[in-house]
């Protein structure tokens, strides 16, 4: 054999279809895997030595919210240096694209992060592809066509039923960005805008994606309530849709693990019934969320000059409390000690807060002699011009529960995160370490540390099974004609070093990540090439 492009010799090969590992090499020409073997015969202009190193595919992330982020960096830093190369965007119904011109200042409150330094310049969703390929990505991206962002074009968030007209618009956008390359179809019914829609509206939406083979993707209704009501939605929006679904962040609430046992067997009995079914999760027990996201809109929708001095009157602070207590919202995440115990303030801005950093809102309760909502508000008044920004870290999960989700074979590993970096615009977020650490987490905590997964276990659920979900069948596994997306890393030193307190720090361990033939990561550092490709439903098979 000729020369090949590069050769990683005596590695650990990990293949991502869950086989056991195997010493080797991998040839690598032209972007493609051209050889997988025992022995160690290949030449190549570059060679890896990769001994006392694991070689598997290239990560998948399913489920990601860089929709954006991406744009303002594109050499992805945050998660190809966790291994990632490729990134499935628009999940949750979020995304940037479609646009209608009229109603773009709504979309903009829709997209984490927006900064007018990057100009929506792009309409379609099919000109939103066609943006990353315009300014080049350190990873490959496939997204799904989102709810919100249709819903947005065509009736702002209105809070009510579309029409028949409106139905139809909704219909034709998602038809537009299916044939345009999207893999599916992405809900978060548990916010607006996505929450005015009823279950119909979203099948009829759902047998759009399915006539172009694409998949429901969901964000539940109710996740911050009854998740097994959101759960058996989903299933009914599949079963009648004739499509295959995918339920994000699945697991029950607060360590009851009855609930996430029953949520567990919805998804084996749909899949017993024939029902294609998929599940993930992240390695993490606690969200990071923003408080004003536990308030009903009709709260959230009013402009914070005039919450500010709502939330500063004693006599108008208690109306809105009243208004958050009789909220299904409000009433579920302000009723009950056990969940006021769970929510951390974190994020504050205020100097007058700052002794509140840490607690729980049930202390600061205490603390200030009021009730609970009425404490969360009386600090939204000190944070004033921060009140959106004030963040707040909920503990939403036990290691039982999370641990039965990830045992299980439909779930994959998602990191419900965004594409960040510690240096320039990004840096000034304050996320989750799930930005920077999932996939590194998983390979120490769950296979490592705690033999939850074995190791090529945890490989297949980051690596083929995200892949086929998402129909790129030429990638996540290391098979001879797929592309050749790798990571090399040390299996001993692979570890996260993101934190809640310090949330932006890269992982340690992973030596060698390559997209598409090319080294992107290199002994650990980042070559500052952009080899990443827009990834289109249907080209895979196609080609
Ligand atoms: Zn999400």
């Amino acid at each position: 054999m000729d020369k090949l492009d590069l050769v990683i010799r005596d590695g650990l090969i990990v293949d991502g279809s869950g086989a056991p590992p195997l010493h080797g090499e991998i040839g690598v020409d032209e972007g493609k895997i051209v050889e997988v073997s025992k022995g160690s015969t290949l030449q190549g202009d570059i060679q890896i030595d990769a001994s006392g190193l694991v070689v598997a595919p290239g990560f998948v992330d399913i489920h990601t919210h860089s929709d954006f982020s991406l744009l303002q960096n594109p050499k992805a830093e945050s998660y190809i240096r966790q291994g990632v190369t490729t990134s499935i965007l628009g999940a949750c119904g979020r995304s940037c694209a479609p646009i209608n011109e009229s109603k773009k200042d709504l979309l903009i409150k829709d997209i984490i992060g927006y900064d007018p330094q990057v100009p929506l310049t792009w309409r379609s969703f099919a000109d939103y592809l066609g943006e990353f390929e315009k300014r080049g990505i350190s990873q490959n991206i496939a997204a799904f066509v989102a709810h919100n962002a249709v819903r947005i074009a065509v009736m702002g968030y209105d809070e009510r039923a579309a029409s028949k007209n409106e139905l139809e618009e909704m219909k034709s956008l998602v038809g537009a960005s299916m044939s345009a390359g999207a893999i599916g179809l992405s809900t978060g019914l548990a916010y607006p805008p996505g929450s005015n829609a009823d279950t119909d509206e979203v099948i009829e939406l759902a047998k759009v994606a399915a006539n172009y083979g694409g998949i429901y993707f969901s964000h539940l209704r109710g996740t911050d309530g009854d998740f097994l009501r959101g759960a058996r939605e989903a299933l009914e929006i599949g079963e009648k849709a004739r499509l295959p679904v995918h339920m994000a962040h699945f697991c029950g609430f607060f360590g009851n693990f009855e609930e996430t046992q029953r949520g567990l067997s919805l998804i084996r009995d749909a899949r017993n019934r024939g029902l294609d079914v998929t599940c993930d999760l992240y390695p993490y027990l606690a969200g990071a969320n923003p408080l004003m996201a536990f308030f009903p809109p009709s709260i959230f929708n009013r402009t914070q000059s005039t919450l500010r001095s709502e939330f500063q009157d004693s006599n108008l602070r208690s109306e809105c409390a009243k208004e958050i207590h009789n909220s299904e919202l409000g009433a579920f995440w302000f009723n009950k000690p056990e969940t006021a115990n769970r929510i951390i303030l974190f994020d504050l801005y205020a100097a007058s807060n700052q002794p509140l950093k840490g607690k729980s809102l049930a202390e600061v309760a205490r603390l200030k002699g009021m009730q609970v909502v009425e404490a969360t508000l009386s600090v939204l008044a000190e944070e004033g011009e921060n009140m959106f920004n004030t963040g707040i870290i909920c503990k939403w999960m036990e290691e039982r529960d999370n641990f039965a989700v990830f045992r299980e074979p439909f779930h994959m590993v998602g990191s419900d995160g965004m594409a960040l970096a510690p240096y320039g615009q990004l840096a000034s977020f304050k996320f989750h370490p799930r930005a920077y650490g999932a996939f590194p987490r998983v390979l120490r905590k769950y296979v490592r540390e705690n033999s939850i997964l074995t190791l090529e276990g945890a490989i297949q659920k980051m690596t083929s099974m995200p892949a086929k979900r998402a129909g790129l069948l030429d990638r996540g596994l290391l098979k001879k004609g797929m592309w050749a997306d790798l990571t090399i890393f040390n299996y001993d030193e692979i570890r996260d070093t993101s934190t809640y307190e310090r949330p932006n720090t890269y992982p340690q361990g992973i030596e060698y990540v390559i997209v598409n033939g090319e080294l992107v990561i290199e002994s650990g550092e980042h070559t500052g090439k952009l080899p990443g490709r827009v990834l289109r439903h249907g080209a895979s098979t196609r080609s």
